[in-house]
């Protein structure tokens, strides 16, 4: 389509942001050797990040940055993070700009998103869409069925959200995601812009310099708590370009275990499947273990038995959204914390449902919360009954997401398979089950595994992989031999006076430093109850209002 819009628009430039990802880089090459063969200049910016990815792996020493430190301090050597620039006040006219020419279909008809299509996708109808005016497509006209995310798109959403925001100064200038609550919800208690920043409806160095000038105006005015990275808002920030960079340097290797020398080699269920041809995973995998592939199934539905868990799930398949601690959750319990299933499993159900997808901040996170890369402290696991009710005792988040359990008692709201049957009959709900196929109305499923056991399972198989020590670019990860290196028990009971619970306090310290307590080694943690209490962003617009 390239050469004939240069042609029939007689185009001498063409200017694009900048993208790192994988897929768009090998993209824009095809586009640019379009661009060249037709006579057109090239221009590419960056926009996407707070510095170019690629000059901070330059300065990184051509490594990925695995540490909000290290992206800070190669950052701090390409340059001060640039201001937003105003929006140009006029545009050049574009000149005549015909699409009455055909357009010409792909050679191939492989339809990669054919599974969730209802109708046929009109996308390809006319160039300029059914109004002549370049409209993107409803999701209706590309065939899938309607939206049921209340969340919208758009920069005009986006910026009216953050004016909100900035609006209340105090929130983000005190901002610490490890006191944000994964619970809350209409509204939710972070800034919910990263859809936003997805999609480039907002500019990043926007939100970086909106925080930013709040920490230094809030305290100017003598104020002591404002916040700093990592927890602050700017933190989060520098996370987003800390996986943006690690991509960029990694490449195509980054979203998966396989041929990534970064990532550690666990022996996770249903590994990837791997094309001999690129190396790369395809989206199937092999179902080394049946139990496994029914866990899988269950933590995909939200039917797991785990109401704190399906609650999450079920939110992130309505809305497309959750929490970033929802997200350790839910990321814990399918790897290291509960099933043992390889994160790229999880990673890709996140790219199906997140409206927020991003390529690098998923797969980094993944591993982060897998114990794979970024993060190795394995140890500490959030546990799917006492973290949720750490932040919502009541269980109002669960009542919202799994109806089923509205009427629970909040005793056995977490744990609905402790409540005796009276309970249960009150309750008007009646657990059993096993929360596959279509779950029978008035009933919530049995939990799938006791998590205790699981745990430690799950445990002893991390202290066995670490000790072992293999990453994704092994020979004998690649080879297959590692399972002669793995043969023998997983059972490693010496590791139980290590096990720790997480309570999400140090979610965003992937350097913090073990302490010792009474001779034993743990990591420290403070119960972030103890810090100032901090609500949902509703509670901070009401105080600002009074
Ligand atoms: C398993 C897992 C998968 C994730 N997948 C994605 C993803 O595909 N896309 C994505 O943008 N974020 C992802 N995150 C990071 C984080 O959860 C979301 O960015 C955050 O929850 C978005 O909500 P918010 O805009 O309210 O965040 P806020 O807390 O308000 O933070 C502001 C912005 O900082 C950035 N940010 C915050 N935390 C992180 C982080 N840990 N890593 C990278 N950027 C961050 C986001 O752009 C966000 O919009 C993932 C986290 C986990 C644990």
């Amino acid at each position: 389509m390239f050469p004939k819009l240069f042609k029939a628009w007689n185009v001498t430039h063409l200017v694009f942001e900048k993208d790192t990802d994988t897929y768009a880089r090998e993209r824009d090459q095809e586009v640019m050797k379009a661009a060249r063969d037709a006579g057109v200049e090239v221009i590419t910016k960056y926009g996407r990040t707070l510095w170019d990815s690629d000059d901070v792996v330059k300065k990184h020493g051509g490594k990925p940055t695995m540490s909000i430190t290290q992206l800070q301090t190669a950052g701090h050597k390409v340059g001060p993070i640039p201001k937003p620039i105003p929006p140009p006040r006029s545009l050049p006219d574009p000149g005549d700009m015909p699409v009455d020419f055909e357009a010409t279909r792909p050679d191939s008809e492989v339809d990669v998103n054919a599974q969730w299509r209802e109708t046929e996708e009109k996308a390809y109808g006319s160039i300029a869409g059914p109004e002549g005016d370049f409209a993107i497509e409803t999701l209706q006209e590309l065939g899938y069925p309607a939206a049921t995310t209340p969340h919208r798109g758009g920069e005009t959403v986006a910026l009216k959200m953050l004016d909100k925001i900035v609006a209340d100064q105090p929130y983000m200038a005190t901002f610490r995601k490890p006191r944000t609550s994964p619970a809350a919800f209409e509204p939710q208690s972070t800034t919910l812009m990263s859809p936003f920043l997805h999609f480039g409806a907002l500019s990043v160095r926007q939100l970086y310099w909106a925080a930013q000038d709040a920490v230094v105006a809030y305290s100017k005015r003598g104020k002591k708590d404002a916040s700093s990275p990592p927890e602050s808002l700017t933190g989060q920030l520098l996370f987003r370009d800390m996986y943006f960079a690690a991509q960029a340097a990694t490449g195509a290797p980054f979203s998966q275990t396989a041929h990534n020398p970064h990532c550690r080699f666990i022996p996770w269920h249903l590994p990837s499947k791997l094309d001999p041809a690129t190396k790369l995973a395809t989206f199937e995998y092999e179902t080394d273990s049946a139990q496994a592939e029914r866990w899988f199934q269950r933590w995909k539905a939200g039917t797991t038995g785990f109401p704190w868990i399906d609650a999450l799930m079920r939110q992130l398949r309505v809305e497309g959204w959750i929490h970033h601690l929802g997200r350790h959750s839910v990321a814990c319990f399918l790897t290291r914390g509960g099933c043992y299933i390889d994160w790229e499993r999880g990673a890709d159900v996140f790219e199906e449902l997140l409206l927020d997808h991003e390529p690098a901040c998923n797969a980094g996170n993944w591993q982060w919360l897998s114990c794979t890369a970024f993060f190795s402290q394995y140890f500490r696991c959030y546990s799917p009954i006492s973290f949720g009710r750490k932040w919502d005792k009541n269980g109002d988040f669960i009542r919202r997401w799994v109806p089923e359990l509205k009427s629970m008692d909040a005793k056995y709201i977490y744990e609905p398979w402790t409540a005796p049957i009276s309970d249960q009959r009150k309750a008007g709900v009646s657990v059993q089950g096993d929360g596959l196929g279509a779950v029978r109305e008035g009933t919530y499923p049995k939990p799938m595994f006791d998590f205790s056991e699981r745990r430690r399972i799950c445990l002893a198989s991390m202290k066995q992989a670490y000790s072992i020590g293999l990453f994704g670019d092994d020979a004998r990860v690649l080879d297959g031999s590692w399972r002669d290196l793995f043969a023998g028990s997983k059972e490693d009971l010496d590791m139980m006076d290590r096990l720790d619970s997480d309570d999400g306090e140090n979610a965003d310290d992937g350097d913090h430093k073990e302490r010792v307590v009474a001779g034993k080694k743990h990591a420290s943690s403070t119960p972030a109850t103890k810090g100032p209490k901090q609500g949902t962003l509703d509670n901070h617009f009401k105080k600002q209002k009074t």
